[in-house]
């Protein structure tokens, strides 16, 4: 029996490193070991792999890179002859255990390809990509197109993998861009039997749901079909304004003015340090205000933001620029990244979120926020200054029709949702209890889903929590999982508690 616990290292400051702690290691992939080939495919042995942040590793007793549809069946093949677990991994920038086995990875980087758009008779385009494929490859793929094409949301680091995102449901700050899933039209995997199976609406509407946000437990994901924009539809306007909280979390109406202007805006975002300064111990009444206003005027030259100091003087998020600007969609989305293509993409940081249905008035999230804000104050001074690097972050999405989706609503799609981050730089001692603990009070009290990639696992009493939310979901799950994987191939310990 092989177990696929992750070393979850817990987070020590750098300066109380003992002499002889490891060297900081490179992130994602070590190839010390040789390589050998099997049926074409090459794969390493016994490698140390960690994810973006380092707060994870394995040594897996494989770790494949395939290239082509039969290098994926051959990968099946050989764990179904050895009885090994496989799960995929992209570019490790989750936090949960979710890519983590002990038996076989697949790294999925070198399954990039991306087909021509299409559009279909409705006028709608969409365009086939493999799960390898980075945000900014098809970024910049769709740019060439003639005409220009977009996501209409997506999520704002660049250097993100689409098999990644879509398996775990991932999401940018478009309020009606749901998920990025929940713009899919077709996805295809590579189940158990190493078998390919396409799932669309038309031919299995349940079915072609679970695969949508499929956590990896379907098989390996090989490629998707997504909708796109026509670039020329609209343009964002970002409009930065530091607001007072006084002035937004105080008094009987704030809830609704949050609400008026969460949904006149494409997107809203707030951004909150506790501190004014990034070193200073002053408390912090101000926040960051970040909206984006669909608009038709021509985008603007991003060079003019190239040379403005930072807007944050904190270092984990130097890259984020303020200022009215009209910017192409893919820029308003990805707002956090330099024009040398450095951004928050590349933070050592930890991330626990989670989403809740906001009451009619928005009057839960203006309870939670305030309340939250309290709590960061404390914790992040109460060891000064170890704890300083904490910020907090809350995007506003409509409901996700996709089932496993943290936001899903089965009865109300346009119940709009608040998605809140609890982020701290990776050394911030004490941090995993503290985050954990705040998602977990609001499981309680506002009927909270965490995020499956980010720090999840850790919250007291989790399992049982999320076993009695997704009940009927999980069934579902179940069921289509079944028919694809009914040796529990693709289940590895992040996923085994909640499945069984
Ligand atoms: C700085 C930073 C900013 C972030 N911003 C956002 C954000 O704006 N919005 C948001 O929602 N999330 C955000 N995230 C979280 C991030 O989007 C997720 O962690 C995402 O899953 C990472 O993709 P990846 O390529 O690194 O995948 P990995 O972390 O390597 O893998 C994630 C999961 O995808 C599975 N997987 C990957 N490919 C396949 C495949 N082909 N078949 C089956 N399973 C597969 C893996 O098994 C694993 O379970 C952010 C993370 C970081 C570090």
């Amino acid at each position: 029996m092989t177990t696929d616990n992750p070393t979850l290292d817990t987070p020590t400051p750098t300066s109380l490193k003992p002499a002889d702690a490891p060297i900081e290691q490179e992130p994602i992939v070590m190839l010390g070991s040789p390589m050998a080939i099997v049926d074409g495919v090459s794969f390493s042995s016994g490698d140390n792999w960690t994810n973006l942040a380092n707060t994870l590793s394995a040594q897996p007793e494989r770790l494949f890179y395939p290239n082509t549809l039969e290098d994926l069946q051959v990968i099946i093949r050989e764990a179904t002859e050895n009885k090994k677990k496989v799960r995929c991994v992209g570019n490790g920038h989750s936090w949960s255990g979710t890519a983590i086995t002990q038996d076989y990875m697949v790294s999925i980087n070198g399954m990039n390809k991306i087909e021509k758009p299409i559009q279909g008779e409705n006028g709608e385009w969409t365009v086939t990509i493999e799960m390898g494929v980075e945000v900014k490859e098809l970024d910049e793929f769709l740019r060439k197109h003639d005409p220009p094409l977009a996501l209409a949301s997506n999520v704002m680091p660049t250097d993100i993998r689409y098999g990644g995102i879509l398996t775990m449901g991932c999401h940018g700050a478009g309020l009606d861009g749901r998920t990025v899933s929940d713009t899919l039209t077709e996805i295809t995997i590579v189940n158990a039997y190493g078998e390919l199976h396409i799932y669309s609406e038309a031919d299995d509407p349940e079915a072609f749901n679970i695969a949508s946000i499929n956590l990896g437990l379907l098989g390996i994901v090989y490629t998707a079909t997504l909708k796109l924009v026509p670039m020329s539809n609209y343009r964002l306007r970002a409009i930065d304004s530091y607001g007072s909280l006084a002035d937004y979390f105080e008094g009987p109406r704030a809830g609704l003015k949050w609400k008026e202007m969460v949904e006149r805006n494409d997107s809203t975002e707030i951004l909150y340090w506790p501190h004014s300064t990034f070193l200073g111990t002053e408390r912090n009444d101000r926040f960051w205000l970040k909206q984006w206003r669909r608009t038709l005027a021509l985008a603007e030259d991003l060079e003019k933001l190239k040379d403005q100091a930072p807007s944050v003087d904190h270092p984990a998020f130097a890259a984020f620029k303020a200022g009215d600007i009209v910017k192409e969609i893919p820029d308003g989305i990805h707002f956090g990244i330099t024009q040398e293509g450095e951004g928050i993409g590349e933070a050592k940081i930890y991330d626990a979120s989670a989403g809740f249905k906001l009451a009619p008035d928005f009057s839960n999230f203006v309870e939670c926020f305030n309340d939250l804000v309290e709590k960061n104050y404390a914790f992040s001074t109460s060891e000064f200054p170890s704890r300083i690097g904490t910020c907090l972050e809350v995007r506003f999405i409509k409901a996700s029709r996709k089932m496993m989706s943290f936001v899903y609503d089965g009865e109300d799609e346009k119940a709009i949702y608040c998605m809140i981050n609890v982020l701290g730089a990776r050394e911030t001692p004490g941090f995993v209890e503290y985050s954990q603990g705040v998602l977990g009070g609001w499981m309680d009290k506002y009927n909270a889903k965490p995020h499956w990639a980010k720090l999840w696992e850790q919250i007291p009493g989790v399992i049982p929590a999320l076993r009695r939310e997704y009940e009927d979901r999980l069934a579902v799950l179940n069921r289509v999982r079944k028919t694809q994987d009914p040796f529990d191939m693709f289940v590895n310990d992040t996923w085994r508690p909640l499945l069984e």
